[in-house]
């Protein structure tokens, strides 16, 4: 079984149909990137897999569980399931270095120095280690989402998601960023990526995802799909974009 999967999954806002029927199974180390125009449901998807959005119909497992609905399980599901967000989302009156710590200690139940050895040892992976002790306003943007990506490793998760992670960042912090993002995939990480940066999708990804509406509309390698996508939605997209 696959270590994501995703099987006929519908969600609603309302009236409005947010996820058609989404079939999708992700395999422990495989990175998927996730493309599409606005408002395809990219969000939406992603935050259902780590159950900050619930859903109708379908069902979804990680490593063979089902998305759990509340209390401990949720807490540690959240842990499993690492997401990283377009707003750093870092805790802004803790210092970096307790950002880190902070869910290894409450949820992973870390003793306090084991949890700080490994959050420098994560920092420095980052490139932001001398910035141990400040607060996150004190951080350039491209550093906040570093320390991001490390606060979500120190849970050691099984697989993290990342909604458009360098859409907020100047573009000279993009590359820092996408740099630590290839370094993870290349440990073997599950990674899913929200992302319109095209050149990471070709570099990182072995899978790309197109939605559009709602519907995940097409699956391809990077290659394939770069070079000859299938379906008329794909082909509009991409001729707007690269
Ligand atoms: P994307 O990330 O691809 O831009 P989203 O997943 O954020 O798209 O949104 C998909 C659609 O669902 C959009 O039309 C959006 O307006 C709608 N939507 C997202 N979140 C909500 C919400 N909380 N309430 C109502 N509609 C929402
Ligand atoms: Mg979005």
């Amino acid at each position: 079984m696959a270590l994501v999967e995703i099987s006929g999954v519908n969600k609603h806002f309302g009236d409005f149909h947010a996820l058609k029927d989404i079939n999708l199974s992700i395999e422990q180390g495989e990175v998927v990137v996730v493309i599409g125009p606005s408002g395809s449901g990219k969000s939406t998807l992603c935050r259902t897999i780590n159950r900050l959005e619930t859903f109708e119909s379908g069902s979804i497992t990680i490593d063979g569980k089902p998305l759990p609905e509340e209390g401990k399980a949720l807490a540690k599901l959240r842990a499993d399931v690492g997401m990283v967000f377009q707003s750093f989302n870092l805790f802004a009156h803790k210092t970096i270095l307790e950002n880190v710590t902070l869910g290894p200690v409450k949820v992973r139940k870390q003793g306090k120095a084991e949890a700080e050895k490994r959050a420098m040892e994560l920092l420095t992976r980052v490139g932001v280690e001398q910035q141990a002790a400040k607060y996150p306003a004190q951080l350039s943007g491209g550093q906040q989402q570093r320390v991001a990506i490390a606060r979500s490793l120190a849970m050691d998760p099984k697989v993290m998601l990342f909604d458009e992670p360098t859409s907020a960042l100047d573009p000279e912090m993009i590359n820092e960023v996408l740099d630590v993002m290839t370094g993870l995939a290349k440990t073997g990480m599950t990674m899913v990526v929200v992302t319109h940066e095209m050149g990471f999708a070709r570099k990182a990804a072995d899978r790309v995802i197109f939605m559009a509406d709602g519907e995940l509309v097409e699956q391809a390698t990077p290659e394939e799909f770069f070079t000859n996508p299938q379906s008329a939605r794909a082909k509009d997209f991409l001729s707007k974009i690269l």
